[in-house]
């Protein structure tokens, strides 16, 4: 069965990424858009997504807007039984996502919570590498240029936004992938640039059960190329999981090379779903990390940001 597929907010990642990632995939015919201004060539374009499940049969709705404008949507879908795809982070809060999902129970569909990093080419060597040596310390650095992969995006710095940790959630949900304990926050420095109302950059350490040191370090100010990586010191070497859990590097040396296929892994996880009749995968946990930031960390001010 062909998933009849309407895609909501057509932005960056929509363009990106989902869309070609809809279009390679044999599970799903791309049948419309709900966009205020986007759209797809050649695909009918609605502006809202009342009217895009009014005027189309689809079995199921991508949501790329920002976090924002999300539960509202995702319920609307929900309640007119279709199945559901979330972009990170699924949310502005934990419990609306948690209602989404007791939602989608209730109704018979799917809700999918998306973490696109999980689905990174070097992930699962990555887990199985760690898992058999002793882990001595693991830090997770995520620096990327804001101006370059979030031009212009006010939303990012409103109230309730993320700032930094919307790409930073990235980061935890791979650190929450890769280590086989729950860790929690032991300490944080959120900088709030004097004029937003979202951090501009964390630093973030946490530990476990164990004790393990964890640390996490997000910046928007690095200009030049980006950093989205993992390290570890281990009994068996150092590992380097970079390029957002598309490489594996164990003491200097890289050992994967698996092309990088996220959104088609997150879509074809999406399709999985929806024929185990419904199934719904809604972890909140890399969320709740942010909220216990933004709870717990000290906030600094720092010079004003503008794009
Ligand atoms: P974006 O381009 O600013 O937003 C996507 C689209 O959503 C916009 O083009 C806009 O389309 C619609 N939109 C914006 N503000 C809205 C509002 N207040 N109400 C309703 N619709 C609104 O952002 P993006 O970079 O694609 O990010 C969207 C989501 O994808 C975020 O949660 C982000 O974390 C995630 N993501 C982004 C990246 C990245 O590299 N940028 C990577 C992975 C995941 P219309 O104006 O046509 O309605």
């Amino acid at each position: 069965m062909t998933i009849r597929l309407g895609l909501v907010g057509v932005g960056k990642i929509a363009h990106d990424q989902h869309i070609p990632a809809i279009k390679a995939s044999p599970d799903y015919e791309l049948v419309c858009t709900a966009s205020r201004q986007g759209s797809v060539e050649g695909i009918p374009a609605y502006t809202s997504i009342e009217a895009m499940l009014d005027g189309e049969q689809v079995d199921a709705v991508a949501l790329c807007q920002p976090p924002h404008v999300r539960y509202d949507a995702a319920k609307l879908a929900i309640e007119a039984g279709k199945h559901v795809f979330l972009e990170k982070p699924p949310g502005t809060t934990q419990a609306e996502v948690v209602a989404l999902a007791d939602l989608a129970r209730e109704r018979g569909v799917t809700l999918f919570a998306s973490w696109h990093s999980r689905y990174g080419a070097a992930m699962d060597a990555a887990r199985d590498w760690l898992a058999a040596t002793t882990v001595h310390g693991i830090q997770a650095v995520w620096k990327e240029d804001v101006r370059v992969w979030h031009p212009g995006q006010e939303w990012l710095w409103e109230q309730g936004a993320l700032g930094v940790f919307d790409p930073g959630i990235n980061a935890l949900s791979v650190l929450t992938a890769l280590l086989p304990r729950p860790f929690f926050l032991r300490d944080a420095v959120l900088e709030y640039p004097a004029n937003r109302h979202a951090p501009i950059a964390a630093d973030l350490t946490y530990t476990d059960a164990t004790g393990l040191p964890i640390g996490a370090t997000f910046d928007f100010r690095q200009p030049g190329p980006h950093n989205w990586d993992v390290h570890a010191q281990t009994e068996a070497g150092t590992m380097l999981l970079a390029k957002g859990g598309n490489e594996l590097w164990i003491d200097g040396e890289l050992k994967t090379t698996e092309p990088e296929a996220e959104y088609r892994g997150l879509y074809a996880r999406f399709a999985g779903l929806i024929r185990d009749g419904g199934a719904v995968d809604a972890d909140t946990v890399p969320l709740a990390h942010v909220a216990d930031a933004f709870m717990k960390g000290r906030r600094v001010t720092v010079e004003d940001f503008h794009y």
